[in-house]
């Protein structure tokens, strides 16, 4: 999987390449898909929610230039395994999921992975906002659902030079788009390639 879905279609950064390859996905899926966890594609994990493309995860990843010590924030926490690439290359994850048996059960992997260093937070009651402005600001910030436009709730939340990656458009058309956050706080947009992602749910979002 990371030779010819990750490394040949040109991620670079090492850390990155060393957590996918440590880091187990067909524990994250369902045992049905388990034979097709390290397949080029996306996969159900129930709830109507699916686990994204090893290559996207890689790519997502590769655009919060994590160094070890940041303080990063993901929207959708899904089946974890996002957040385990994550907790491995960061300081410490906050994680936010609206559905609990996703959120559970990503607890539980990740608890047998030994990655303590995620707070997970279920946001499932009728209008939670999209984000965690308690612990904000965060250095890092990744949304694993697709928006119809920027959360300005997200871009509030994140630091000076901090970076978040967010796949943005209708339905079955996203762009990933990047933004960093200067030091002066001015942001800088830049998009990258087509995606096509579950949808984020809130105010800022889309309507269930
Ligand atoms: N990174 C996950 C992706 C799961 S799909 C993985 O690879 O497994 C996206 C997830 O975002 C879904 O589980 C969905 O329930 C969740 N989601 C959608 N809107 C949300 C919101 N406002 N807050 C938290 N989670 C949200």
């Amino acid at each position: 999987m990371v030779q010819d879905q990750i490394i040949a279609r040109g991620i670079i950064d090492k850390r990155v390449i060393d957590a996918m390859l440590k880091i187990p996905r067909h524990i994250f899926v369902q045992e049905a898909f388990a034979a097709q966890a390290y397949n080029d594609k996306a996969l159900p994990i129930g709830e109507k929610q699916t686990i994204s493309q090893p290559y996207i995860v890689a790519l997502m990843t590769e655009k919060l230039s994590l160094t070890g010590r940041e303080r990063v924030l993901e929207i959708g926490t899904g089946s974890g395994y996002q957040t385990a690439i994550l907790a491995t290359l960061a300081d410490r994850v906050y994680s936010a999921e609206r559905i609990r048996p996703l959120a559970l059960n990503a607890r539980k992997c990740l608890d047998s992975l030994k990655l303590f260093n995620v707070q997970l937070r279920i946001n499932d009651s009728e209008g939670s906002p999209i984000g965690w402005e308690e612990e904000a600001p965060f250095d890092a910030i990744i949304v694993t659902a697709g928006a119809p436009e920027v959360p300005a709730v997200l871009t509030d939340q994140l630091a000076l030079g901090g970076r978040l990656v967010i796949p943005v458009g209708p339905d079955n058309d996203q762009q990933l788009i990047t933004i960093v956050k200067n030091d002066d706080g001015d942001l800088q947009y830049e998009s990258s390639v087509n995606c096509r992602f579950v949808p984020l749910i809130g105010k800022q979002g889309w309507q269930s």
